[in-house]
């Protein structure tokens, strides 16, 4: 089992000495007061270990489309430019516009994402080989030449994880405009047959949420609580115009909710409602949503944009720094139901190294403050995932 000393890193304002051991953290203790065996040591100091982030939503190989279609709203966006551009895409296509995604996610810091897309075999193939984690959303769409039920079907039922324990799949309907109440009961029945997680995009524009009413006489959250599928396995993208009793069936059901805030922002979706859904007690995570519409897949700033869009609202205390940081970080690792997400003795040995000395970190009033708002990809160092240094120096080594 390789071994891998982390000596003298700063953590929780203290110093401290981490050992890995295969793919965990097997120690922590106050820098020197062990002396471990490893076989291979990094110096700390100078840097702070965090855990890196969960990219709980976004469509990795979009990335090919980043800069092809902006300033217009996403129903345009979405039957104009990108479902057209997305039918000319072949297999070696998404293998490269993943790779692109994946390089650009370690570099800032980024070790798990959960995916919705197609060609998914190329991506789970890209996965494996670069040392991310990733739940790949097996798409349904009706009438979706690339999400033919059968053949998703059979997909699910026979795949095996090649990567010992890194990626896992995800029933992904697309959305209630684009799945029909039989689609959306078949998919999620299959996910539970299966013991997968279930990930689809709800209430992200007000015009779905007209549609919904007009169509089944109720809102989103509600429509689906009609149907029976709601639950702790479900990780719902967007949420952005619920209204209360909504967030009661969430945090009723122990629903996941990934708030896509720069996705947000630029398809001009709306406002995220904090407040309420903190106070209610949901579960909030983050996501990038696809580079086409956000135009990048750096985490950092979804947490930066979350903690800043909330105050627009003229409420500066409802989401600080730390919670900003957990809902990048822990909170999306317990909506996969994986101990990662933190730096603990036992947990998966995932983290990232931040060079305290550059400016945009200094001084260290407040690391927490510093890393959320101050911080950029430029100033993480090292990226580790299962024991697997992926980054080191700012120099990719997948
Ligand atoms: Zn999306």
């Amino acid at each position: 089992m390789k071994t891998i000393l982390i000596r003298n890193v700063f953590f929780k304002e203290r110093h401290v000495d981490i050992l890995i051991s295969g793919n965990r953290f097997s120690h922590i203790s106050p820098a020197g007061e062990v002396s471990y065996e490893a076989d291979e040591v990094i110096d700390g100091e100078g840097y702070a270990i965090v855990p890196p982030f969960y990219n709980m939503h976004t469509h990795a190989a979009m990335t090919l489309l980043r800069g092809y279609a902006d300033d217009m709203p996403l129903k345009t966006w979405l039957e104009d430019y990108i479902w057209p551009y997305e039918a000319t895409l072949t297999p070696d296509d998404i293998r490269k516009g993943t790779e692109i995604a994946i390089r650009e996610m370690i570099k800032s810091g980024t070790v798990f994402f959960s995916d919705m897309y197609f060609e998914i075999p190329e991506t789970i193939d890209v996965v494996n080989r670069m040392g991310v984690r990733a739940a790949i959303g097996v798409t349904f769409m009706d009438n979706h030449a690339k999400a033919v039920r059968n053949e998703k079907t059979r997909f699910i039922e026979e795949w095996k994880d090649p990567s010992g324990g890194r990626i896992c799949l995800t029933a992904a309907p697309h959305a209630i405009y684009t799945v029909s109440a039989e689609g959306l009961k078949y998919s999620f029945g299959l996910a539970r047959k299966h013991g997968l997680k279930i990930h689809m995009h709800l209430s992200e524009t007000l015009g779905e949420v007209e549609q919904c009413i007009k169509e089944h006489g109720m809102r989103p959250v509600h429509y689906l609580d009609s149907l029976g599928l709601l639950g702790p396995d479900v990780i719902l993208a967007h949420c952005v115009h619920v209204d209360d009793s909504e967030i009661a069936v969430l945090a009723k059901h122990d629903v996941t909710v990934v708030h896509c805030p720069c996705s947000n922002m630029k398809l001009g979706s709306g406002i995220f409602p904090y407040r309420k859904m903190i106070e209610a007690g949901v579960r909030v995570t983050l996501g990038t949503d696809g580079a086409s519409s956000n135009n990048n897949l750096d985490m950092g700033e979804e947490m930066k944009f979350a903690a800043l869009l909330s105050k627009t609202l003229g409420d500066v205390e409802c989401l600080p720094a730390d919670m900003a940081f957990k809902w990048a970080t822990r909170n999306g690792a317990m909506g996969f139901g994986n101990d990662g997400g933190i730096i603990e003795e036992g947990r998966l040995a995932d983290c990232l190294l931040i060079d305290t000395s550059e400016e945009r970190m200094q001084p260290l009033h407040h690391f927490m403050a510093n890393w959320v708002y101050s911080a950029d990809s430029s100033c993480i160092d090292t990226v580790i995932c299962d024991g697997r240094i992926l980054m080191r120096g700012r120099k990719l080594l997948v």
